[in-house]
């Protein structure tokens, strides 16, 4: 990376700490109350309909994600579900909203050799109150000089986001792990970007994508690799 960054934005979940997991988990477990309405594959497959439908409405996060699950129990089973049943699918968001997110290794040190040298922001997609939530819970707060809650991470939202830090696209670099939310977008508008896959992805953020400028992109296998690059 040669160019002159002054301003590094980390994406938050499975970047910074452990988050798509406990949705699986989530729907595991949301699987094992529902079964008798379905194969778990058609009824996950649903799911998936029901949440990209509603992020028009709600956005993203685990309060949506709760809203999806009684939205697809109820079309699964032809509004037969107990209302008992639902209560227990509100209270595996609840147990999945209260969870403290595991912080992801070297995650600490990498930040704090940044912020040496360059002004670190957040730039995290969903609800206010969860992700205020699990940042207070990480103890990494004091690395940032700015939070940016977005609901949503497309090119526009960017753009907001750089003209309300002053800075010139070249000046900002991304690192994250979904390629759509945190990448593509950042490389279009002509900023830098790092790549840091993480093993679970939701199926809604997997997109296909041509060659990026190798100038302005790299991918690594763990966070701490960036050491080497900046
Ligand atoms: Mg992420």
């Amino acid at each position: 990376m040669e160019r002159k960054i002054k301003v590094i934005g980390f994406d938050a979940d499975d970047t910074l700490w452990v988050n798509e997991p406990y949705y699986r988990e989530t729907e595991d477990s949301f699987y094992e109350l529902i079964n008798e309405y379905g194969d778990k594959e058609s009824i996950i497959q649903k799911l998936l309909e029901v949440e990209v439908s509603n992020i028009e409405l709600y956005g993203f996060g685990t309060k949506a994600f709760m809203l999806s699950l009684i939205e697809t129990a109820l079309f699964v089973s032809d509004y037969r579900i107990s209302q008992q049943k639902i209560g227990e699918i509100i209270k595996l968001g609840q147990v999945q909203i209260e969870r403290v997110n595991e912080i992801l290794p070297d995650v600490e040190k990498v930040l704090s050799e940044l912020s040496k040298k360059y002004r670190l922001i957040i730039a995290s997609k969903g609800d206010l109150l969860d992700q205020e939530r699990k940042l207070k819970n990480s103890g990494l707060l004091q690395y940032f000089h700015h939070i940016e809650i977005m609901s949503d991470k497309k090119m526009e939202n960017y753009k907001q986001l750089l003209a309300h830090l002053d800075i010139q696209h070249h000046e900002f670099l991304m690192i994250g792990n979904s390629m759509k939310s945190d990448i593509i977008p950042i490389i279009e508008l002509g900023g830098s970007a790092i790549h840091i896959p993480f093993h679970t992805t939701w199926i809604y953020e997997e997109i296909k994508f041509g060659n990026l400028p190798h100038s302005r992109f790299k991918k690594v296998k763990s966070i701490s690799d960036i050491l080497e690059i900046l």
